[in-house]
């Protein structure tokens, strides 16, 4: 039996059946809690190995990493100005200014090789190590150097560049440490920097590369197969031709799959014949951590994906309370070599292979990468309470996962539908920014009443 998801109703009523008859419904249906369980069950966290900062964003750390050293390595600068003696500024202002002999110049990247003597300055840019004897920087803004920037237009920005001047006015009592960073302010020596388990973001790697690695050691990335089956399809960039619709799935999952922090590989279309799935499927799990399959899993007339499975592996065909995507069928395969792969059959229409790759292989997917280990919830989306503004009806009992679009008023959030939730609408997909639920035993959500939405970005 397809799938039956189309609405037909045109006054912003939706239904999750059109013919509103329970009775049709198999018994051994099970709730996506327990399809998720069994699939979270049967994937395991993969090896770790050796990553480049630059690939590792959106990957889990596999062990803790620590500073051998102190972070920033010496005291600095942070500011452009004077390294003084705090003690021989004591009583200058604006209208008392004190006179400072100037001993030399430091940028960032270099150490000054001397020390600043009693009534002695050096000049020093940002980044710059503090040089022996001085306890405190003067910003430029405090000295002379102001005035000359501000008042005296017949000098040149450049010019105490070119042409240091012996002496400098400060015009302020330096306190001590005033502008210094401290060695080991951001991270000190021998110390815990980054732990195991830690999902990698931009900040992450930048402090992974404060401590001087290029490489860093990350659960690898799933590599996932991505079979999409049918007589019908076509890859696109083909002319179509009657009775021939586009392959979407192919790209829809490749893309999800590249958003949960897998690598995706798609494999040529199948035809509903044994011989191309058998060896379709025999190429996809050759390198594959998961084999995705989309179609075939209904109890349509010519799916042969299910006789392929079963003689190919152990694989259950579950029909799971929830719509869109009720067909849905999970196991494991054998490669060449008899390594088990595990395999995830998604149903054809492009909206319930989305959302059931979102629901099972988004967790799956997190679990083999790292990021539910510390976290077991981790693959949770967050979910908002929104009021409805169209009717959500549920008339079979399974979960309905309406795509909605979110919007904040000064009354809180509102949820509004996308348009037709038929699941080969795939535009309504792609408007939604989440899944307004409307729960296996709960008739219909009215307009006006509060519904639970799960964000999807
Ligand atoms: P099936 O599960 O084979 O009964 O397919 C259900 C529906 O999804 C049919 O209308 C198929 O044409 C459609 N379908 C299956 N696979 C794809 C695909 N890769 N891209 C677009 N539509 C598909
Ligand atoms: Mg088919």
């Amino acid at each position: 039996m397809p799938d039956q998801n189309d609405s037909s109703s045109n006054e912003q009523t939706y239904s999750s059946t059109k013919t509103g008859d329970r009775s049709i419904l198999p018994d051994d249906m099970i709730s996506v809690e327990e399809a998720r369980t069994q699939i979270l069950d049967s994937v395991s966290l993969l090896p770790a190995e050796l990553t480049h900062l630059s690939e590792a964003l959106g990957l889990t750390l596999a062990e803790d990493l620590y500073s051998t050293f102190d972070i920033p390595p010496l005291p600095n600068t942070g500011m452009d100005g004077y390294a003084v003696r705090s003690e021989d500024t004591t009583g200058a202002t604006y209208d008392t200014p004190i006179q400072l002999k100037v001993i030399g110049y430091l940028a960032a990247g270099s150490v000054y090789a001397g020390i600043v003597g009693e009534g002695e300055a050096v000049r020093i840019m940002t980044g710059a190590p503090i040089p022996e004897g001085a306890n405190s920087i003067v910003p430029f803004e405090e000295t002379d150097e102001y005035d000359w920037a501000t008042r005296d237009t017949t000098r040149s920005d450049g010019e105490w560049e070119v042409n240091p001047k012996a002496e400098v006015r400060i015009d302020v009592e330096a306190l001590t440490g005033a502008n210094i960073r401290k060695a080991g302010e951001d991270i000190t020596a021998n110390s815990l920097a980054l732990s195991q388990g830690k999902l990698i973001g931009p900040a992450e790697i930048g402090v992974a590369a404060s401590l001087g690695l290029t490489e860093i050691p990350c659960y690898r990335r799933p590599r996932v197969a991505i079979l999409s089956t049918g007589d019908e399809l076509l890859p696109p960039g083909q002319v179509l031709s009657p009775g021939k619709i586009y392959d979407t799935n192919s790209f829809s999952l490749a893309a999800q799959v590249r958003s949960f922090g897998g690598i995706p590989r798609v494999l040529d279309i199948s035809a509903d014949t044994v011989e191309d799935l058998t060896r379709n499927i025999q190429d996809g799990v050759r390198d594959a951590d998961l084999l995705i399959t989309s179609a075939g899993v209904s109890r349509g007339d010519f799916d042969v994906v299910k006789t392929v499975l079963a003689n190919q592996g152990a694989i259950g065909f579950w029909t799971v309370r929830m719509k869109p995507g009720k067909p849905l069928a999970f196991g494991t395969l054998r490669d060449e070599t008899g390594r088990e792969v595990p395999h995830l059959g998604l149903p054809g229409n492009p909206v319930s292979a989305m959302m059931t790759f979102e629901l099972f292989g988004r967790p799956a997917l997190f679990k083999m990468i790292g990021r539910s280990q510390n976290d077991a919830n981790a693959w949770k989306r967050r979910t908002i309470t929104a009021t409805a503004q169209d009717r959500l009806k549920n008339t079979d009992g399974r979960r309905f996962y309406a795509r909605c679009k979110i919007e904040l008023t000064e009354n809180g959030y509102i949820a509004r539908l996308t348009g037709a939730q038929g699941s080969g609408v795939l535009t309504s997909m792609m408007l939604a920014d989440g899944y307004a639920i409307c729960p296996e035993d709960t008739a219909a959500i009215e307009v006006g009443e509060s519904v639970e939405v799960m964000l999807i970005d």
